[in-house]
């Protein structure tokens, strides 16, 4: 942990990372994003998935490809996916202590929307924690982990590199921040053995407060 001694700034994604991926909001998304494909292609929910499968790979997300391939109105395209179920998220009176007691700016950069970010927070009881929260709309809907989209977002926020961190649940978006210099944590049941990893951590509010006692020291 000495190796975050320096560490001033926090920067945090938002899905399945401030929030466990057992809430699965994604799988409400999912069903969204399939729909919006069926409609606007007239294909089955396969094809529509497979679709999907093949966006993430390529371009990073569904939206990145649709907006490639079919010119669509990304806006239009956010509001209706994210058109779900916020209820399911539990309120978070642990990882909000814990990142309370935690010294310096802390940031959201989400592959979502800032509104839907302060959405998935409110119900979290995460809202008033947050410095500042980034979506993918400021990055001209370039997504994570594209290097331009973190280029944009770190300069827009005014990150300074080696002074900062960043959590993910999605390894492949912690590639960039590193080679930029920043430390990278991975949240993950499973070790990573990815050289640009610096911690794979279990349960984000222990590591915060592992954090926090060892600054004080
Ligand atoms: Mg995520």
């Amino acid at each position: 942990m000495e190796n975050l001694a320096e560490i001033d700034c926090w920067i945090f994604d938002l899905d399945n990372t401030l929030y466990p991926a057992s809430v699965d909001l994604f799988g409400q998304i999912n069903v969204k994003m399939s729909n919006y494909i069926m409609t606007l292609l007239d294909v089955d929910k396969v094809a529509a998935d497979k679709m999907r499968a093949v966006y993430w790979e390529k371009y990073g997300t569904s939206l990145a490809g649709l907006m490639k391939n079919y010119k669509i109105d990304p806006g239009d395209f956010l509001n209706i996916v994210h058109d779900i179920d916020f209820s399911v998220l539990p309120k978070d009176l642990d990882l909000l202590d814990a990142l309370n007691n935690l010294p310096g700016r802390k940031l959201v950069y989400t592959n979502g929307t800032v509104p839907y970010a302060r959405e998935v927070l409110k119900y979290r009881g995460l809202i008033d924690v947050f410095d500042e929260i980034y979506g993918i709309e400021d990055a001209t809907y370039v997504p994570k982990p594209f290097p331009e989209a973190f280029e944009t977002i770190f300069s827009k926020a005014n990150i300074v590199y080696k002074r900062s961190a960043m959590f993910e649940d999605e390894v492949r978006n912690l590639e960039v921040p590193f080679k930029l210099g920043l430390k990278t944590i991975l949240i993950s049941d499973i070790q990573s053995d990815k050289k640009y990893v610096n911690y794979t951590i279990k349960r984000l509010s222990d590591f915060l407060r592992q954090i926090t006692s060892n600054s004080f020291k």
